[in-house]
């Protein structure tokens, strides 16, 4: 059964005029009504100058003309001209501030107090050699270069035809394309970032450990460069039996330049006698009990709106504190998302090392956008803005809720695997694909995704939950969206609820009871690597 939407079905709750206010000190608030307010509506002891549209601002008072406008407590900007209370507060009418400095920062001064553990929770997973678990039991083939693309995807097809039936037990065949692998700068600096990702998207928890190379042959990354001896972890007795042999030994590669082949059909079948074998090891694993400790959890968001930092992304912080407490993994990204916010995580970090990791991610950015002549506020679409977004500062304090209230435990670069559990801020790009990727990368076995917008966004990798900021949308795309958090700006249910619900919907989605949206259409958006490195 797909996941539960049932309350997206529900008619809009009756239309009384409603403003949600984020914080006391706030001048602004949003419009959480359907269609927006008319001109002229009187709310909150307002009446509204202006139309204005669903979660866009509305000013609570009069700002003076270089006043600040706070949001989340937050100054979101500052007033280009005078704005009279009840007048819609859009985004030409503010200056933005600019980054916070990266020094003077609050490094690990708050102390949280200790939640208790959740205990007792638990998935049915597929327990892996190297101690991970998988959601999942997929065989994933790995790619050296986009030359071999289109050989492979008719391989898999195939595959999916004439052997799949055969192994039940095994969910997918999955290509692991790519655009990198030749024609790139390879021993630059920052090339470590797409060839570390690579490797480490080939040993996803998903995939079993049963690694399966696709080469051409003459491309600079070479299957030893991508996967060196000593990376992939031992997953049966044949690789036990390889040890102390060469690399090429245990890497299970097909190379489309071989000798051996040809014509086209004899690579085709090398590929097939290749994944054969390894669905015959995947297909005889079995799904067993484990704790929720085992759930990595990658949350994003993308096509954000005003309610995204008011419903799903608070929703979603609220069960991030939940997969702390029961001892599980969660990821949180997005570099330009959370830089404005850096000194709230510098503040949250357990130690005075993970807030300098945290502070050494944010520098490497700013330098990165700067080489590209642009700053963090090259983020923001125009849907952002249509949904009532006015700047990156806005919008990232709705992002930043995702993380919750939780310690920061950790923090890993773009490309990097997974060491550790609790609460890992994961430096990515805000990019959808790109950060799913990275993700994918460090190890996450189960994505949480909010939209305020709307987007199908689904991997064939990992099952996807999509979380709808609001209940129209829920409603309007009722077969993509797995939960619907509008209902806590109509006051249907609390923040708390909501958590709860996406908490039990990952266990059951994580032990396969129930697929996502994006699953039952099998919706997959493509990797896409992050490469700050040359093309040549
Ligand atoms: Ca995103």
């Amino acid at each position: 059964m797909n996941a539960s939407t049932e309350h997206s079905l529900t008619a809009p709750a009756a239309a009384a005029p409603l403003l949600i206010r984020m914080h006391p000190r706030d001048n602004v608030a949003i419009v959480a009504n359907d269609g927006g307010l008319a001109a002229g509506t009187a709310v909150d002891g307002l009446v509204l100058v202006d139309k204005v549209p669903q979660a866009h601002k509305v000013a609570l008072a009069d700002i003076a003309e270089g006043a600040e406008v706070r949001r989340y407590d937050v100054v979101i900007g500052r007033a280009i001209k005078a704005i009279p209370a009840g007048s819609w507060v859009h985004e030409r009418l503010l200056k933005m501030p600019p980054a916070r400095e990266l020094d003077g920062l609050p490094i690990a001064t708050v102390r949280p107090e200790p939640q208790p553990p959740l205990e007792g929770y638990t998935f049915e997973g597929y327990r892996n050699a190297d101690g991970s678990v998988g959601t999942r039991n997929i065989l994933a083939i790995t790619q050296t270069v986009q030359c071999v693309a289109g050989v492979t995807d008719f391989a898999v097809r195939r595959i999916k035809a004439e052997l799949l039936p055969r192994f039940p037990n095994v969910d997918d065949v999955v290509a692991l394309e790519h655009t990198y692998g030749c024609g790139v700068a390879i021993d630059a600096p920052d090339a470590v970032i797409p060839i570390r990702t690579l490797r480490n998207i080939s040993l996803n928890p998903n995939f079993g450990g049963e690694v399966m190379v696709v080469s051409l042959g003459c491309e600079k990354l070479q299957p030893e460069r991508l996967l060196p001896p000593g990376s992939i972890p031992l997953v049966d007795e044949r690789n036990v039996a390889d040890v102390g042999a060469s690399a090429e030994s245990t890497l299970d590669v097909v190379c489309l330049q071989d000798d051996a082949h040809v014509g086209f059909m004899s690579m085709v079948d090398s590929i097939l006698r290749q994944a054969e074998e390894h669905l015959e090891r995947l297909n005889a694993r079995r799904r067993e009990t484990v704790p929720a400790s085992e759930l990595v959890v990658g949350v994003q968001c993308g096509g954000s709106d005003a309610f995204s930092g008011v419903t799903a992304n608070p929703a979603v912080g609220f069960c991030t504190d939940l997969l702390v407490r029961a001892g599980a993994t969660v990821m949180f990204s997005e570099v330009t998302e959370v830089r404005d916010g850096i000194d709230q995580l510098t503040s949250r970090a357990t130690t005075p090392e993970v807030a300098a990791a945290m502070i050494r991610e944010m520098a490497w950015y700013d330098a990165y956008l700067d080489k590209g002549r642009v700053d963090r506020s090259a983020n923001t679409t125009p849907g952002n803005k249509k949904g009532g977004l006015s700047n990156i500062v806005e919008k990232a304090m709705g992002s930043i809720v995702k993380s919750g209230s939780a310690p920061i435990s950790g923090v890993i670069a773009p490309g990097e695997k997974l060491t550790q559990k609790g609460l890992v801020y994961a430096a990515t790009p805000a990019s959808d694909f790109i950060c799913g990727t990275l993700q994918l990368a460090a190890g996450m076995n189960l994505h949480v995704f909010t939209t305020g917008r709307g987007t199908p966004y689904g991997l064939a990798e990992v099952p996807v939950i999509k979380v709808a900021t609001r209940a129209d949308l829920a409603r309007r795309w009722h077969d993509l969206m797995d939960v619907n958090a509008g209902t806590i700006a109509t006051g249907e249910k609390t923040i708390a609820e909501v958590g709860w619900e996406l908490f039990h919907l990952m266990l059951e989605v994580a032990s396969g009871r129930r697929k996502t949206w994006a699953e039952h259409w099998k919706l997959h958006n493509a990797l896409v690597l992050f490469n700050p490195a040359p093309v040549t």
